[in-house]
């Protein structure tokens, strides 16, 4: 049996199927992933029979609901390797990085300091930076790509400086799919005193993470491409890096003692977990990561890469079909094809129940690097199969056929 044969996990998730109860070929799992009914289940009973408030309820339900919120903490942070003191649940991946900007930022970055980034960063691993820089006066470099599409780390090597206070790097890539050295990449860093953050959002629900072993000093991520709920994600940081930044927003929950004199702030991580936190939302993320690790990460990153595998073969067997990234692309496949706009070919597949995604997915600078406006991107999921890949083929085919 091949390996997708033995994953498909399907009748796990009522989201794959379409209105009228077709199959639904999902291709578009690196944007947001499609939620088991496990974490469905966990987030309706929070909402439901277990709700209410954390942390300040003198009455049963609350004291439980606050164990549990404080166990999904502990749980997301054991996901990644992480102790539940290092671990801050924010809005996603784009609120921790903002977060770290704002708060590490502020006091670690001065005027004339260097950021390094790279050319195939997501957005949200930018413009928090750029909006720092500007703020502070420190400059950004890029790091260069190598022709097959990952971060160039010998480039990396030769451009890091003493000025360098950060190097923030995508662990995975959402465009290309290519992985990242994680331990190389933060041995760079700290050989020139640096402080290293990754971007975990595509790696997390493909690749086994373990903080530890990364080497890394911040690591962030969303919920919902890991099967778990939008609305919440984590900043895990070592905890002496947390112990020494300051505040990110003020009001309840974040305090130690408040007067109108002075305020003192509580430890991390509830120093950065200001007002209500997104407590449903925390419970159903600890699910997930219960869920995807029942069904091991190994698994999960061996069966998308046979899927890739299955996809880059098809496509590269096709004379007009460009292919981006490396061969070993972790779950996604992005591809342009000769005289036809991704958004048409989106378009035309959708029609086939087959959903992709078109566009410049949020990395513009790497649009630049590869010349085009747009790609078309096929991502996996652990639920997708050869079916999928199947439909996606005939699609192409087809939407080729309709052009000429
Ligand atoms: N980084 C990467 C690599 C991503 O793929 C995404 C989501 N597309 C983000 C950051 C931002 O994640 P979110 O929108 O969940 O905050």
């Amino acid at each position: 049996m091949s390996v997708t044969a033995t994953m498909s996990r399907k009748a796990d998730y009522p989201g794959l199927l379409t209105s009228t109860g077709d199959a639904w070929h999902y291709l578009d799992s690196a944007a947001t992933a499609q939620k088991p009914q496990a974490v469905i289940d966990a987030m309706t009973r929070a909402l439901g029979a277990d709700y209410a408030t954390v942390h300040r309820g003198v009455y049963a339900r609350s004291a439980e609901m606050t164990l549990a919120y404080e166990a999904a903490r502990r749980r997301v942070a054991a996901f990644v390797g992480g102790k539940e003191e290092e671990l801050v649940f924010t809005r996603g991946a784009t609120e921790a990085i903002n977060l770290v900007a704002a708060t590490w930022g502020e006091v670690n970055v001065g005027a004339g300091d260097r950021i390094m980034l790279s050319q195939l960063e997501h957005h949200s691993n930018i413009v928090p930076w750029q909006m720092l820089a500007e703020r502070k006066g420190a400059h950004i470099d890029v790091c260069p790509l190598t022709d097959d599409g990952r971060i160039d780390l010998d480039a990396l090597a030769s451009m890091l400086t003493s000025e360098h206070r950060l190097v923030a790097l995508a662990h995975v890539s959402n465009v290309l799919g290519s992985v990242l050295d994680v331990e190389r990449a933060s041995e760079l860093a700290h050989g020139v005193g640096a402080k290293i953050l990754i971007d975990g959002c595509q790696a997390v629900p493909r690749l086994p993470v373990d903080v530890a072993v990364l080497g890394c000093d911040f690591y962030v991520f969303s919920a919902h491409k890991l099967y778990g709920p939008t609305g919440i994600g984590a900043l895990w940081a070592r905890a002496e890096i947390l112990d020494a930044m300051p505040p990110y927003q003020g009001g309840g929950a974040m305090i130690d003692k408040v007067t109108f004199a002075k305020t003192t702030y509580a430890p991390p991580p509830q120093r950065f977990e200001a007002g209500t936190p997104a407590i449903t939302e925390a419970v159903a993320f600890g699910a997930a990561c219960d869920y995807v690790s029942a069904i091991g990460l190994e698994a999960i990153h061996a069966h998308e890469s046979a899927l890739v595998a299955q996809t880059r073969a098809a496509l590269g067997a096709m004379n007009d079909v460009m292919l981006f990234g490396p061969e070993d692309s972790a779950g996604i496949v992005s591809f342009a094809i000769d005289g036809i706009h991704p958004h048409d070919l989106g378009t035309i597949l959708d029609e086939e129940n087959v959903a992709i995604r078109a566009g410049h997915h949020c990395a513009q600078p790497l649009m630049d690097h590869l010349g085009v406006p747009a790609t078309a991107r096929a991502s996996f999921g652990l639920y997708s199969d050869e079916a999928d890949v199947a439909a996606l083929i005939r699609g192409i085919e087809r939407t080729k056929r309709i052009f000429g």
